[in-house]
């Protein structure tokens, strides 16, 4: 399948006349220095194929970015602003990781970061990864195997977490469910590895205020080494459910670039639970879907404003004499501590 690339990125680039004025509220309310602690770079030479199941997920938007791309696009997103980056290659099974964790290691940026992407059927490899001077965290993906995880040990082995506490090399966790429904499993993990540091990715994914959020991100909290990242979170309840129960300390902006250029609304389908549509036809998109519901996202804003805004919500709730300490952390503060930038 040929994934029209550069045609989704120049539609992206483009602002609409909201984003503009979004871009402008949103980069004076923010700090000065940010460090982006959840993004995407790997070579277009580095996709081999791009297996079934992502082609239909928006994660296969954008299979490459490179780190000249996220350079390029940095005024767009992020205007003056001091940006460093904990960078990870695209997650999908097709992707040449071994290349791609290389193309990292040696190409970052000096004093930005790298997530090395594990192998969940090579064990030594990526142990021995881990042991990169470079590498600040570890990542492996639910649905790079097939079938996708239903639970996290399906992918982020034993073996490899042992080796990941024994390095006090921080995992990136995005669970194979929706926290509400995986908290039993994520619960069991911290247990058997209880020194690990694990960032749970995209706020435990929950887009929304789902029952039952609330008591999972109470039992979670409990355990001092889980943080959580901000990734493509659009909703200002939830990052203010999170701040309230883990504390703005446990915090830290993520943006899941390029994922973030999208344009997109989560919603409640009928049938099929929690969804996102689009104001763009998508390879990826499910076109029944997209004539029922696609009018909800014709005013949308890339979800990278969303979830900025989202912060700002959530921050603007806090007693006002905390807000901008409370920003300064979540922007730079904690991930810089967290990952030793
Ligand atoms: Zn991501």
């Amino acid at each position: 399948m040929k994934i029209p690339v550069e045609e989704y990125l120049a539609y992206a680039l483009l602002l609409k006349p909201e984003e503009k004025k979004l871009r402008e509220d949103l980069l004076a309310w923010m700090p000065e220095r940010i460090i982006d602690c959840h993004m995407h770079c790997n070579l277009s030479d580095h996709v081999a194929y791009i297996n079934k199941n992502a082609q239909g997920h928006m994660l296969s938007t954008f299979p490459y970015y490179s780190i000249e791309d996220s350079a390029r696009n940095h005024w767009l997103l992020y205007g003056e602003k001091k940006v460093r980056r904990l960078r990870m290659p695209k997650t999908f099974r097709g992707l040449q990781h071994r290349v791609a964790n290389e193309y990292l290691l040696r190409h970052s940026p000096v004093g930005d970061k790298i997530a090395v992407f594990g192998l969940p059927e090579d064990i030594s490899y990526t142990n021995e990864l881990m042991r990169h001077p470079r590498c600040a965290a570890l990542k492996m993906y639910w649905s790079y195997i097939d079938p996708p995880a239903q639970k996290i040990y399906d992918f982020f082995l034993p073996e490899i977490l042992e080796e990941a506490q024994a390095l006090d090399v921080p995992i990136i966790l995005h669970l194979p469910k929706m926290i509400v429904r995986s908290v039993d499993d994520l619960l069991q993990m911290l247990s058997d590895f209880p020194k690990l540091r694990v960032v749970l990715a995209h706020l435990g994914l929950s887009k929304m205020l789902l029952p039952g959020l609330a008591e999972a991100f109470s039992l979670v909290r409990e355990n001092d080494n889980v943080v959580l990242d901000t990734a493509l979170n659009p909703s200002g309840d939830v990052m203010s459910l999170a701040m309230s129960l883990f504390g703005v300390s446990r915090i830290m902006f993520g943006s899941d670039e390029p994922l973030q250029l999208i344009r997109s609304v989560a919603y409640q389908h009928p049938e099929k639970g929690e969804r996102i549509v689009t104001d763009y036809p998508y390879h990826w998109v499910d076109s029944d879907d997209q004539k029922r519901f696609g009018h909800l996202a014709s005013s949308v804003v890339h979800a990278h404003w969303q979830s900025f805004a989202a912060i700002k919500d959530a921050v603007s709730y806090l007693a006002q004499h905390t807000q901008k300490a409370a920003k300064q952390k979540i922007f730079h503060d904690n991930a810089e501590a967290f990952f030793g930038f």
